[in-house]
């Protein structure tokens, strides 16, 4: 990574920011704006339009008619596939000056940054775009005297809602298969992460997607989000993002006209450490990452540690010298591991879920406090925690920071139990060489996504979602398709 053009491009001021509607950028009706905070110094990076409700019903019109007149969705799939892949030759030509505008903005270490957000985006896109001419749809085994067609169509418009931890790679994770199944879509980024998704809608444009089908409209949640997710104009909601909001769009949907609502609502995720793994230190090495890298603003993080007891003490004190060890600090370092918080706002609710174990007698290994306030920016240290009961708010809620919660099992029954446990089925990792007891574990825990002998890192051909109050629907993947394509049946008397 050229470390020269990184410091020029953090140097460089930030336009304001304004929403993206109809193919053309606009400021909020009211001309409200809020400001852009930098995690790494706390300082205002610029401004963007604070969206209001009228700004959010603009956008669903554009997207409506965008659908409804078939200028997207009428083009042959050939043709929604080279403009997809043109945007996608955009954005990576452009991918340093969009990771490092993105960690000013959300705080990710860059060389995670640069790999997860513009590269992934781009090859998000290729892939939905390279997919979309090779689907077809089905004839059906009837008797001569009929035909049974199930044609797949756009479902129209949907409304996107979502995070800040990975905006361009989950945002791409539903515009890819959105976009090129043929719908339109309103895209609600997070307050503190807009600014690379609306430069990406832009490059969009100059690849060719025709004005309305990508609109991107900013603001506050409960506003624009809001009301994304009552109009009457959108067909599907896709969203990632926090339990409490996925229900309210369940509601509005419920309110309005029975939107589909798809959710990814993150996790509490046992990684499982049995003491027949085949290698520890490559376990406490990988399960350090796993819950430490970007701060541990991961969805699927795994943040409970489930440890056979009879290797607690030991594997433990592995895991905190990988920890002590990491690179933390300035994001924009090539060499930082893990960068900073997304927020004040995040930072402090990391440090009361801490504060809270520390005064329930819970055992602080290591970090546990804010690190580098000297910068005005938002750093916490990699934080482990023993002691922690299975009842606990730590071993039960998403603290969706730098905090592992260890808890010790004897038994793989009693793993499983604990693993279970909570409300949530996003992700698990299960470290063993038992191979019987792998696809036992498989089978057993409840997640979308269990892995062995590693955590994370899985790539776009495998399925992403979650079961329990994880959510619901899959990004990623072929399947990701079923959240954008109808079936519709023609069924002809011959
Ligand atoms: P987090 O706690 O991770 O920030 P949120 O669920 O609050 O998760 O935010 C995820 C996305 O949901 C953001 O784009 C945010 O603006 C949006 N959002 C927040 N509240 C609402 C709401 N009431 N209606 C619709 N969208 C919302």
């Amino acid at each position: 990574m050229d470390a020269q053009k990184i410091a020029q491009l953090r140097a460089a001021p930030v336009a304001p920011a304004r929403h993206l509607i109809d193919g053309t950028q606009c400021a909020a009706s009211d001309g409200a704006v809020m400001d852009v905070i930098s995690p790494l110094d706390g300082q205002i990076l610029t401004t963007m339009a604070r969206g209001t409700q009228a700004d959010a019903l603009a956008a669903v019109t554009a997207a409506r008619r965008a659908f409804d007149d078939g200028r997207w969705s009428g083009m042959t799939p050939a043709a929604r596939k080279k403009i997809l892949l043109k945007w996608a030759g955009l954005i990576e030509a452009e991918a340093l000056e969009i990771a490092v505008l993105g960690v000013r903005e959300n705080g990710t270490e860059i060389g995670m940054a640069f790999k997860a957000e513009p590269m992934s985006a781009a090859a998000t896109l290729r892939y939905y775009a390279e997919a979309i001419d090779k689907l077809h749809g089905e004839i059906a085994s009837t008797g001569d005297d009929t035909l049974g067609l199930v044609h797949r169509e756009p479902v129209g418009v949907v409304g996107a809602i979502v995070p800040w931890n990975f905006p361009l790679m989950i945002g791409a994770w539903k515009l890819g298969p959105a976009l090129a199944a043929g719908c339109t879509v309103v895209l609600k980024p997070a307050e503190t992460a807009s600014l690379t998704l609306l430069r990406i809608a832009e490059l969009a444009l100059e690849a060719g997607l025709p004005p309305g089908v990508l609109n991107v409209v900013t603001g506050e949640g409960p506003v624009v989000g809001a009301a994304i997710a009552e109009s009457m104009d959108v067909d599907a909601l896709v969203f990632t993002g926090s339990g409490t909001t996925g229900r309210r769009l369940m509601e509005a949907s419920a309110r309005s006209n029975l939107k589909r609502v798809y959710l990814e609502l993150g996790g509490k995720s046992p990684n499982i450490v049995f003491a027949d793994a085949p290698d520890l230190d490559e376990a406490a090495k990988v399960s350090a990452h796993g819950i430490f890298r970007n701060s541990g603003q991961v969805c699927i993080a795994g943040s409970r540690l489930l440890v056979e007891r009879s290797i607690h003490d030991a594997f433990v004190s592995k895991l905190a010298a990988v920890a002590e060890a990491m690179t933390l600090g300035d994001p924009l370092d090539p060499a930082t591991m893990a960068g900073a918080v997304n927020s004040e706002h995040q930072l402090e609710q990391i440090l009361s879920a801490v504060d809270d174990a520390r005064a329930a007698g819970r055992t602080i290994v290591t970090g546990g406090t804010r690190i580098l306030p000297e910068t005005g920016g938002y750093f916490m240290a990699p934080t482990i925690v023993t002691g922690v009961q299975r009842d606990d708010a730590l071993a039960r809620n998403e603290v969706f920071g730098p905090v592992l919660a260890v808890i010790p099992f004897d038994t793989e029954e009693e793993a499983i139990t604990i693993a279970n446990g909570t409300d949530y089925g996003l992700a698990a990792a299960v470290w063993t060489s038992n191979l019987s007891r792998a696809h036992r574990m498989v089978r057993r825990i409840r997640a979308g996504i269990v892995h062995v002998n590693t955590y994370g890192g899985s790539d776009l051909t495998v399925p992403l979602g979650g079961v329990k109050q994880s959510g619901n629907g899959h990004d990623k993947s072929l399947h990701a398709f079923d959240k954008y394509l109808d079936l519709k049946t023609a069924w002809i008397k011959l």
